[in-house]
């Protein structure tokens, strides 16, 4: 692991030897982006490799992906493939993230682990709160909805003002905005259209949060999709406390019981990963930059490529705080995720000698495939 460390050379970059690249065989960068991120994400890889599922239930998502990280973790494969049943087209990254933790969801559902459905709540499932209050009667309706990611618009919706910042983009969408003239609110108690105040705040925040930044937008006059480019500066480290819903009469309302805890949880999260996006709408290329926290070390994820970077290399730092991707060949952020700071919570990556007996007999079960595999590969091979 000490060459992971190695800073010295600034030309050609370092291969990583400790992590495998994923092979693109069909435009699946976008697949294989988020599966590194999640790969990397030592708390989803562990409740994943804890799932006790049947080595044969081939069509389940949580099977293949189980597959798919071991093989990653195996030191005696040089690059590997997702052969996932179905065919594959050219996607979008956060789409196939929703997508693939959604399944991941339903299945723990199936097999009935309810410890695990917590687990993984807890992990990536965050709760908003829409707050819309009459401004004639001052009631107020909430409702409540949970997100895998937030979806972040990087334009003001009904302005044409830019952020610049992650910040200034989450201030702009948990600001209030008010709802007169055309837009205004039928409210059920006043039983006519009234003013009203729509607001938008994090009643519960996810371990691992997600953060997608909307660069793609529908053009009217073109009627198709543009991607915006803009540049947008990021923090390091974040703090959410002040985009959460404070007002504790409502929030007793939608949620009985633990507000005191939601009120003093810690909300500091640190950025570990970011996936660009270049290209446009139509075509275009992801790749992820990854922190290793094991070594601290930040890493890329170029398909079946691994290659040791430093934050130096990826990102220009002003004031110590405002970050944004260096502009090379127009890397552009898409998606940034954040963990949650928290030594009680932060876990090390399962290792081999961890494992537990289920996991170690889907282990044996899987190499056995791997050998047949081969061994009919070079059959082919030897007729041919
Ligand atoms: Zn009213």
């Amino acid at each position: 692991m000490d060459n992971l460390n190695n800073k010295d050379s600034t030309e050609a970059p370092a291969i990583c030897t400790e992590y495998k690249g994923l092979v693109n065989s069909s435009n699946n960068c976008f697949r294989n982006s988020i599966i590194q991120s999640l790969f990397m994400t030592p708390e989803f890889k562990n409740l994943l490799y804890k799932c006790d599922v049947n080595y044969y239930s081939a069509n389940m998502t949580i099977v293949q992906m189980k597959k798919l990280f071991l093989k990653l973790q195996d030191p005696s494969n040089e690059t590997v493939e997702w052969k996932s049943n179905g065919r594959m087209k050219q996607g979008d990254a956060q789409e196939f993230f929703v997508n693939i933790l959604k399944s991941f969801q339903e299945e723990l559902k199936t097999i009935c682990h309810f410890n695990f459905i917590n687990i993984f709540q807890d992990l990536l499932t965050g709760q908003i709160i829409n707050c819309i209050k009459c401004n004639v009667c001052k009631t107020e309706k909430l409702q409540e909805e949970t997100f895998l990611d937030i979806s972040l618009p990087i334009h003001h919706s009904r302005s044409t003002k830019v952020y610049t910042s992650l910040i200034d983009a989450l201030k702009g969408f948990t600001e209030i905005e008010i709802l007169d003239g055309d837009n205004q609110y039928f409210c059920n108690c006043c039983k006519k259209n009234c003013n009203a105040e729509k607001v938008l705040k994090f009643s519960e925040l996810p371990y691992i949060l997600t953060i997608c930044l909307k660069r793609f937008k529908f053009n009217y006059q073109t009627t198709n999709y543009i991607k915006l480019s803009d540049e947008i500066q990021f923090p390091l480290e974040i703090n959410i406390n002040s985009f959460k819903f404070k007002e504790s009469s409502v929030k007793r309302k939608v949620k009985e019981g633990d507000s005191e805890n939601l009120s003093h949880a810690s909300n500091k999260y640190h950025l570990y990963v970011i996936i660009i996006h270049t290209g446009d709408y139509n075509g275009g290329h992801y790749y992820a930059f990854i922190k290793d926290f094991k070594t601290n070390q930040w890493l890329k994820f170029n398909d079946d490529s691994v290659t040791v970077t430093s934050m130096e290399h990826i990102i220009k730092i002003s004031d110590g705080v405002k970050t944004t991707v260096k502009e090379i060949a127009k890397e552009i952020p898409y998606i940034l995720m954040y963990r949650k700071t928290d030594d009680n919570k932060n876990e090390n990556s399962l290792e081999f000698k961890e494992f537990p007996p289920h996991l170690k007999e889907f282990y044996n079960l899987l190499m056995k495939e791997e050998e047949k595999t081969a061994g009919r590969r070079n059959k082919r091979k030897r007729k041919s």
